[in-house]
């Protein structure tokens, strides 16, 4: 028998949870008017909201956190997290920050002006806010494969070398301060990169003269996938695997939130002194003195210790598989999802599953309410709403997919809540037939619509 995997840790401390029934659930999301981001933590029972900042930290990390020191200058815990980044990253200079978009704010600013273009892979939503937001351009190169949500390939995060060539080729090359490959691809579905993709946008990158940054939220998940899928590195241990991606590239932003499994904290990491520099003025002004911006003592202590425990192959494989398995139980029981399941998250078809309500009734936020409603699960919205509002027509802009993301937060939650969360799926696809209406907007802010408006059902 093949064996199957198993959790490489065991549960030292329980967080309790009250479950809520049905008739509770209708009556708190109708108060909340359909919007799941204005529940209450309590009112949720198996929480899929994001991976992000909700991962449990392990013994030893929290024994950090009573070790951390909390110097202003030159704290111990900045020269643990310095070693700690220098070793499983291999970059020699680093800002911390508080988290992935701060890491952003600092670095951009550093290097972006008005006008610049910045060509990647599906840029993260806060990096291509933080790019627009000072006048510049990103450009999408994802591959066309990318695109399509039942395709079976390996790797459908990767940049399309042609695409990125032909914008290095007809832009000025002073414009173009650097290209950011983000790893998995989270806006591109969780999907992975390769690390020969990696190699041929670095070989192009240096042809051009023009740097490679890395959004690395979940590197240490993407490597895990290289290991499996790209017969090369098969017999390479991840951290050697993380070590040779980092080697091609000038430095990366980081949410720790992600894969490094703490609940706050970025940084930056880079290989030039003078970028560091310079980026330094910045995160003095917006996050903190060189040695903690933005972060306690005791966080980056605990963040340096989550560097290694996230790049443990046997960690790394018990938590990409239990999505998978979320992936494979929906799947068997005919739920509608993307496919290949990618590294953080599962997404819920909400198009397919309700055929007849038309994207103006926002159907896959009415899978969302109606997956809390039926298991106290909670997903979030890509579709319609997070799409947002056309800035200069005013009109809603419609695209193509209509997903609800189910993401996993890091040891969390047992193989049993997934189980659970994919029957409560299933029971809605039982009495889908009963829904025919959608939702409708009753109010909406000018922008960023997807947290606070407030729907009303049909
Ligand atoms: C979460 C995330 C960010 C932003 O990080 P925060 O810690 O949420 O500010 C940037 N890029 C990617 C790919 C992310 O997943």
């Amino acid at each position: 028998m093949k064996m199957p995997y198993a959790e490489p840790y065991k549960i030292k401390m329980v967080e309790s949870f009250k479950r809520t029934t049905k008739k509770e659930r209708e009556k708190y999301i109708n108060e909340n008017y359909y919007n799941l981001f204005n529940l209450k933590s309590d009112m949720v029972f198996i929480d899929l909201l994001t991976d992000s900042g909700t991962g449990a930290m392990s013994d030893v990390q929290w024994g950090e956190m009573m070790t951390g020191d909390e110097s202003y200058a030159g704290s111990r815990s900045y020269y643990k997290l310095k070693e700690a980044i220098k070793d499983i990253l291999g970059f020699d200079y680093f800002l911390p920050t508080h988290q992935g978009r701060a890491a952003e704010n600092v670095l951009f600013s550093t290097l972006v002006k008005k006008g610049d273009i910045i060509p990647g892979n599906s840029h993260f939503g806060t990096t291509k806010g933080h790019i627009e937001f000072r006048g510049a351009k990103a450009v999408d190169c994802t591959i066309d494969e990318g695109f399509d949500p039942k395709l079976i390939r390996p790797f459908k995060g990767n940049v399309d070398i042609n695409k990125l060539e032909n914008v290095l080729r007809e832009n000025p090359i002073e414009k173009i301060p650097f290209v950011i490959v983000t790893i998995t691809n989270n806006t591109g579905w969780g999907q992975p990169v390769s690390l020969e993709n990696i190699k041929q946008v670095s070989a192009l990158c240096k042809k051009y003269g023009v740097r490679l940054i890395i959004d690395g939220a979940r590197f240490a998940e993407n490597c895990y996938f290289i290991k499996l899928r790209e017969e090369k590195y098969k017999e390479k241990t991840i951290r050697e695997i993380v070590k040779e991606l980092f080697s091609y590239v000038d430095g990366m932003t980081m949410s720790s939130k992600k894969d490094a499994i703490v609940n706050m904290g970025g940084f930056i990491a880079m290989r030039d002194p003078e970028l560091f520099k310079r980026a330094s003025v910045y995160n003095i002004m917006f996050e903190g003195f060189v040695t903690y911006g933005g972060m306690n003592g005791r966080d980056m202590a605990a963040l340096a210790r989550g560097l290694y425990e996230g790049t443990e192959f046997d960690y790394l494989e018990s938590r990409i598989r239990q999505v998978e398995y979320l992936g494979k139980k929906l799947k068997e029981y005919g739920v509608p999802m993307l496919e290949p399941v990618g590294g953080h998250a599962v997404f819920l078809d909400a198009k397919t599953i309700f055929p007849d309500i038309p994207q103006k009734e926002y159907p896959a936020q009415l899978l969302g309410v109606e997956l809390y409603i039926e298991g106290g699960v909670r997903g979030v919205e890509i579709g319609t709403v997070l799409a947002d509002r056309d800035p200069e027509t005013g009109k809603e802009r419609y695209p193509k997919l209509e997903l609800l993301r189910l993401a996993v937060p890091r040891r969390v939650y047992t193989d049993n809540h997934m189980n659970f969360a994919a029957s409560a799926a299933a029971n809605i696809l039982e009495r889908r037939d009963k829904i025919k209406r959608g939702l409708k907007i009753i109010e909406e802010p000018p922008i960023m619509r997807h947290f606070t408006t407030k729907f009303k059902k049909l």
